[in-house]
């Protein structure tokens, strides 16, 4: 699928960078353009790509700090810049656009749901969000702003790609070191997700297809992504457990918004050596993604791949009935009174401070 991304805010940015060079070092030419917008000029320096400063005159090109509303404030008013660098990086072949963001801080929760608006109103192809969710151990601001932009982000794109940041890492990593992990497995992932169906080698019938992954994001809503890979063997007879098997993992522990299985809609990709590939096996996990997800429509396809291992990407469209959502969006709300709280009366924060002095 020939894409353009736009990495809103820092998080964006850094994510679409990694995406553009992941695709280019695969060689996959999926990514067909890739620009990033923020209202923090230090944070688009970090980054090899077209850039655009959103905001200089409220903010002078330093960041909006948190605050989503200035976020979506700034994007507005300089829409038309936006919409203008993009001009000609929208090509006839591009079949998608996706807005890349972190839902929790400022620039890109509160910008991306404005731009997605911006660009549909604009572009006859799919816009999609590619949202990364707070991890349950990041403050109630990030929740809270997350809370809002997902609800905006839904109604604007015509789907949105939610990775939660409690996923897709390991625990006991430091911030620093997960995001890494995070971002790696995020370019990787989403990668051959663009990837799927630019394949050159081997086309045939069951060869995915593009439209199979529009199709799959047409019931709106919120979309995950899950993905498991194994060593293979040469011969595809002896594969069939490998498929089914990488098929559960990827469902039932990998998923970017974990244990959002109930879906309207779903795509099995099965990556690797074409000869390798077993028909069963990948008719067999197919089924049983039908089964798992309640969904009637699981799309199945292969993706020629170089390697020697054998990879399961899974898709699944209209999630957003899940109940890892309905905890988000409570944990959100809560976030969202802490926030709103009035600020501490003076007269206690001041002998409060007395005492610190104090002690
Ligand atoms: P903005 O620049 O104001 O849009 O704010 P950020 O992009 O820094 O958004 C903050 C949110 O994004 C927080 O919820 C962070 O957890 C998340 N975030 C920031 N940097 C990264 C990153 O490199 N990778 C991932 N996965 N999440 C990030």
């Amino acid at each position: 699928m020939k894409v353009v991304l736009i990495g809103v805010g820092q998080a964006g940015g850094k994510l679409t960078q990694r995406l553009a060079e992941y695709d280019q070092q695969m060689g996959f030419g999926a990514v067909q353009g890739a620009l990033a917008v923020n209202s923090a000029e230090a944070d688009l320096r970090e980054l090899d790509l077209d850039t655009v400063l959103v905001g200089q005159e409220r903010v002078k090109g330093h960041g909006v700090g948190g605050d989503n509303e200035l976020g979506a404030e700034v994007m507005q008013s300089d829409a038309t810049e936006v919409m203008d660098a993009l001009d000609g990086r929208i090509t006839a072949q591009a079949e998608a656009i996706f807005v890349v963001a972190g839902l929790g801080g400022g620039t890109g929760s509160g910008g991306a749901p404005v731009l997605a608006h911006e660009l549909n109103r604009v572009y006859e192809i799919p816009v999609y969000g590619l949202g990364v969710l707070p991890g349950r151990g990041e403050g109630a601001m990030y929740q809270a702003n997350a809370g809002r932009s997902l609800k905006t982000l839904v109604r604007e794109a015509d789907a949105t790609l939610l990775i939660d940041n409690d996923a897709w890492h390991t625990s006991g990593e430091s911030m620093g070191e997960a995001f890494e992990k995070i971002n790696q497995n995020i370019a990787q992932r989403v990668g051959l997700l663009f990837a799927s169906g630019e394949a050159v080698e081997g086309v045939g019938e069951s060869v995915v297809d593009s439209s199979e992954v529009i199709n799959t994001l047409r019931s709106g809503g919120i979309a995950t992504l899950g993905f498991a890979s194994a060593e293979a063997s040469e011969d595809a007879e002896e594969n069939i457990n490998t498929v089914t098997s990488t098929t559960r993992r990827a469902l039932l522990s990998n998923l970017s918004l974990p244990n959002a299985i109930d879906a309207d809609s779903g795509l099995l990709v099965v990556a690797g050596q074409p000869e390798a590939i077993p028909r069963k096996g990948v008719e067999r996990a197919r089924k049983w993604l039908e089964e798992e997800t309640g969904s009637l429509q699981v799309r199945g396809g292969d993706f020629p791949l170089d390697s020697g291992r054998l990879a399961s990407l899974i898709l699944l469209g209209g999630v957003e009935r899940s109940e890892r959502i309905d905890e988000f969006l409570e944990r959100a709300k809560e976030a969202s009174k802490q926030t709103d709280e009035p600020k501490a009366d003076p007269a206690e924060q001041f002998r409060n401070e007395k005492l610190d002095d104090l002690i």
